[in-house]
C-alpha cells in the first residue's frame, strides 16, 4: 500500500500529535461524549490507533449505529475523503462516513 517514506511521514504525524496532547495536558474526556444508546447505538471499546495514517485525538472512539449501515472500513484503513462525515443527534456528534470514528 504505502512505501516506507509515506509510512514514516504518517507515523511522524501521529507522534507529533501525541506529543502536542501530552504537552498541553489535554485529553478528550469520556464524560463529554454523548451517550449513543438514546439513539440505539454505542461507542466501541477499542480506541483507534490512527485514521488512515492521520492522528486521532486520544479518547475518540468509533460510534456504531444500529439504524445506520455498517461502516465500510476500520479507522486504520479508512478510505473516506476528509469531510465525508455525518452529523447525528441533532448536530451534537460528527462521525466519519467511512469508519464511524468520532470527529466532533
Ligand atoms: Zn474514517
Amino acid at each position: 500500500m504505502y512505501d516506507d517514506y509515506d509510512q514514516a511521514c504518517q507515523w511522524a504525524d501521529i507522534v507529533r500529535g501525541l506529543l502536542e496532547v501530552i504537552e498541553r495536558g489535554q485529553v478528550y474526556e469520556n464524560d463529554e461524549i454523548p451517550d449513543l444508546s438514546e439513539i440505539g447505538g454505542y461507542w466501541e471499546e477499542r480506541l483507534p490507533l490512527h485514521h488512515n495514517g492521520q492522528f486521532v485525538y486520544p479518547g475518540r472512539r468509533v460510534g456504531r449505529l444500529s439504524f445506520y449501515h455498517q461502516w465500510p472500513y476500520e479507522p486504520e484503513e479508512c478510505q473516506a475523503e476528509r469531510g465525508e462525515t455525518i452529523w447525528i443527534m441533532d448536530g451534537r456528534i460528527l462521525l466519519c462516513r467511512g469508519c464511524g470514528v468520532d470527529g466532533t
